[in-house]
């Protein structure tokens, strides 16, 4: 059961891709079909198949050699192993249908706050309604708790958001609010905490590797989604 679903992992991952890269150029996820972003060659069958197709194809484009995006492996395997790992955990269906939902907004959300900066409001606003519908169904956390988590999690970014103007984005304050609807808000101080604890380590080990100075913008949606991930480990896993 669990390696179908990390195969389903897989598969999910490539689709998350056409999403991650997407969305942030406003275009339509449906159509046209997968093709290479340089030379736009359609996508053979074999193409589509999840990490075979990049290592058969050695990271480029059968038609114009352009380099393939590292991502695009990355985020497959990624999405394959938090599914995998996540299905030791849910105790039902339904509990096993949140705990990928939340992984998967977590994981695309911040690949696309790494590569663009953004964190587009068509994932974070649709999550955020998600968490609190998958609450009011019975499924996750008591709706009260949802909603507190968004109320929270969005209120202390946002008050952040005015009092730095415009240090934090308010694509990180939807973002939170979003975590906040699947976690509630004890978790959400918890993963805001960790979020900063993270930003500081992390941010810090960045700047001094690439020898950027301090006033290079780093995106802030990576560490929430790291920090929400590890407080919902430790308050909801183990
Ligand atoms: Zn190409």
């Amino acid at each position: 059961m669990n390696w179908l679903i990390f195969f389903f992992g897989l598969i999910m991952g490539s689709f998350y891709n056409v999403i991650i890269w997407r969305i942030p150029k406003k275009e339509s996820i449906l159509q046209p079909g997968s093709h290479c972003p340089e030379c736009n060659e359609k996508l053979t069958f074999v193409e589509l198949i999840p990490i075979l197709s990049f290592i058969l194809q050695r990271g480029t484009c059968r038609n114009c050699r352009a380099k393939i995006s590292l991502w695009y492996p990355i985020v497959e395997l990624l999405t394959a192993i938090g599914f995998f790992g996540l299905s030791y955990y849910a105790v039902s269906w339904q509990d096993l249908i949140v705990k990928l939902v939340f992984f998967s907004l977590l994981m695309i959300s911040g690949v696309i706050d790494i590569r663009t900066r953004i964190l587009p409001n068509v994932i974070t606003i649709p999550g955020m309604v998600i968490g609190l519908l998958f609450a009011a169904f019975g499924w996750s956390i008591s709706f009260k708790n949802s909603l507190g988590g968004i109320i929270v999690g969005g209120g202390i970014l946002l008050l952040i958001s005015l009092l730095s103007r415009g240090g934090m984005g308010m694509g990180d304050v939807k973002f939170m609010a979003l975590i906040g609807s699947f976690i509630g808000p004890v978790a959400a101080v918890v993963a805001l905490f960790l979020a900063s604890f993270f930003g500081a380590l992390l941010g810090s080990i960045y700047l001094f590797i690439t020898k950027k100075d301090r006033k290079t913008p780093i995106p802030f949606g990576p560490f929430l989604m790291l920090g929400a991930f590890t407080s919902y480990w430790y308050l909801f896993l183990l």
